[in-house]
């Protein structure tokens, strides 16, 4: 060739941006078991930039090469100890090489890097899932070596170079076809991935779905279909795994799948998977989505953020659908009506999938709602037009169910009393400090079933679904809240009204801000008083609001809360009697009974001015005040 005559201008050396020299680092010092995964990663890369390309060439007229068969192309050579992957797809530009190759922009990727550090998820096999797949490739490699022309026709090729050491090299490299050529110097003890019965195995494996041919020693190694777009019937179970584990980057077995067609009111061929293990609640950051937009087999887009509802973002798969344009840009996606359509028939079909495993194999659900509950959540949150159906695949844990037992609220109407109108919730940090509280007694004693909240979010989204099969949904520590049947016996002789009416004044005036209200309790049954709130102002939110207003010491704003007294309550009674003869003392109890109101709602945010107080109160029970 006589470009090899000309010379090449010099190489310029560029630093890595720090983020990658870190996790540069990480992989290079590191032993990893799975370091074949390399091999996945650079050819998913090869993968994905002719799917690009043949994209570009179905929308833009100006690319040349239209017809070429598109492959990528491993060459081994035992000798030298390199191995080369090679894609005649989209190439990159200067520009795009360093953008590329040099740079973490995703936000995913930081926090996969902290877990990396932190040496708890030293599992470098989901590194595809972060985005920063290609730097696996220096697992093995001494060098990397990026050769690559971009499809436009006025495009130059350019080699970058690097040891991953903390910087690369870019040069110009003429005479290079379209697209990218990586050859990889393997390290001495990794020798191995120059063979081809090796390389071979690991391509089967990992990446027999591709949708181009792998060509290797001269054949073709992989089987190049499009699974979603087969019968049911014909597709086998391994086929299927092997299939997740090639679009999902994973390795283990998805929980559950679903494949389908559907012809009205779009035509659509899906393939979604659902992951046993579920990222997000192991620590790692927010996940991508992981749904492919392909129509006839031709990508469209990787993982849109739009293609799906977002609480949908841990389904892995591929949607293809014909009736989309294929010139469609991430931009017009969102306002797309066909996309909105697809998104909606394809979320309402998942959530039925999810509903009959629920009904069919009870205890597979509940490993799915274990690990990925809170996208359910998220959903009925979010997602108002799926909110019904994502409301019935809720499950909780129950004053009538054993501790870590749930049900699901369909079945809690299902055994509500005639006279109960209304499904009840309290939230609180565990069962026991549930059942140990005051909100639960005027339940118990009525004999009716009440929801536990046991998460954070449970409570916003129970108050935000607001009804369920036309049952309002009530907080128990609702100001307001007026339960069937007949009002629990207390133990002891009950406190005048007009007393009790004097007692809540004398209350008032002494609390002052610190509540909005103070009045006599029909739901108590032994404590002697317990703190409320406005209706659909739970304590949780209380709390929420409370903290973002730290400067008055954090306590929740006084205004929305009410304290209800138990005119049955000895201590009560007490109280009632002290304010006539010792009143200074009194005060201090009736500041003390606030408190423990809000301890058990878990609304006290600043205890300090409490343990003085209580010091006072052990000195006079200790008889030395
Ligand atoms: P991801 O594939 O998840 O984007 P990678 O680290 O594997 O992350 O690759 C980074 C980027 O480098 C890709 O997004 C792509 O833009 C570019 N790239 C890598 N390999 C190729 C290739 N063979 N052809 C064109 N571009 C490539
Ligand atoms: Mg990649």
């Amino acid at each position: 060739m006589s470009d090899k005559a000309v010379q090449e201008p010099a190489a310029e050396t560029h630093s890595f941006q720090a983020e990658i020299k870190q996790l540069l680092n990480i992989v290079i010092h590191s032993l990893y078991t799975h370091k074949e995964i390399f091999v996945r990663e650079l050819i998913s890369n090869g993968a994905d930039a002719l799917e690009k390309f043949r994209h570009e060439a179905l929308v833009n007229p100006d690319i040349s090469g239209k017809d070429d068969e598109l492959a990528i192309r491993i060459d081994l050579d035992e000798e030298a100890g390199t191995i080369a992957i090679s894609d005649n797809g989209i190439g990159m530009t200067r520009e795009e090489l360093t953008e590329n190759l040099g740079t973490i922009a995703r936000s995913g990727t930081k926090a996969f890097l902290q877990k990396l550090q932190e040496g708890a998820q030293r599992d470098l096999s989901l590194i595809g899932q972060f985005g920063v797949g290609f730097y696996s490739s220096f697992m093995v490699a001494k060098k990397v070596t990026v050769e690559t022309r971009s499809c436009h026709s006025d495009s130059q090729g350019w080699r970058w170079e690097s040891d991953g050491l903390g910087s690369y090299t870019i040069a110009e490299a003429a005479g290079l076809a379209r697209g990218t050529r990586i050859v990889i110097d393997l390290k001495e003890d990794d020798a191995e991935y120059a063979k081809d019965y090796r390389i071979r195995d690991i391509i089967q494996r990992f990446s027999n779905f591709v949708n181009f041919p792998i060509l290797l020693g001269g054949g073709k190694v992989n089987t190049v279909q499009a699974i979603w777009a087969r019968n049911r019937n014909e597709v086998t179970d391994e086929e299927y795994t092997e299939f997740y584990k090639f679009v999902a980057a994973a390795h283990d077995e998805p929980h559950t799948r679903l494949h389908f067609t559907a012809d009205a009111p779009l035509a659509i061929n899906a393939l979604l998977f659902v992951p046993k293990e579920n990222l997000e609640r192991i620590g790692f950051g927010r996940m991508k989505p992981g749904v492919d937009l392909y129509c006839r087999k031709v990508l469209i887009m990787k993982a849109p953020e739009e293609l799906l509802p977002e609480w949908l973002r841990f389904a892995k798969g591929v949607i293809d659908s014909e009736d989309l344009p294929l010139n469609i840009s991430r931009e017009t996606l969102q306002d797309n009506r066909l996309v909105q359509k697809l998104s909606n028939v394809v979320a309402g079909r998942f959530i039925r999938h999810l509903a009959e495993e629920a009904e069919k194999e009870p205890e597979r659900y509940r490993a799915f709602y274990k690990s990925h509950g809170q996208y359910i959540k998220e959903g009925v949150i979010q997602d108002f037009r799926h909110r019904d159906d994502l409301a019935k695949l809720l499950r909780f844990e129950t004053s009538k169910t054993k501790s870590g037992e749930t049900v699901s609220l369909a079945d809690y109407v299902s055994r509500m009393g005639a006279e109960q109108k209304e499904i009840y919730f309290i939230n609180g940090p565990s069962r026991e400090a549930i059942e140990a509280g005051p909100y639960v007694e005027a339940f118990r004693a009525r004999d009716i079933e009440v929801v536990f909240a046991l998460e954070q979010i449970d409570d916003f989204v129970l108050t935000n679904l607001a009804e369920f099969q036309e049952k309002k949904i009530v907080s128990s520590d609702s100001g307001d809240l007026s339960l069937p049947g007949d009002d629990p016996k207390g133990e002891g002789e009950e406190l005048s009204a007009d007393a009790a009416g004097e007692l809540c004044g004398w209350l008032k005036t002494v609390l002052g801000d610190r509540v909005g209200e103070v009045k006599v309790s029909r739901r108590l049954v032994s404590s002697p008083a317990v703190a409320t709130t406005e209706a659909g102002m739970t304590s949780t939110m209380q709390r929420m609001l409370a903290a973002m207003n730290r400067e008055n010491g954090g306590e929740a704003s006084g205004a929305m809360l009410k304290l209800e007294i138990n005119p049955r309550s000895p201590l009560v009674h007490r109280l009632d009697a002290l304010r006539a003869s010792e009143e200074e003392f009194a005060k201090t109890v009736a500041e003390q009974l606030l408190d423990n109101a809000l301890i058990a709602a878990g609304m006290l945010a600043d205890p300090r001015n409490m343990v003085e107080r209580m010091n006072k109160l052990l000195a006079k029970a200790a008889g030395v005040a």
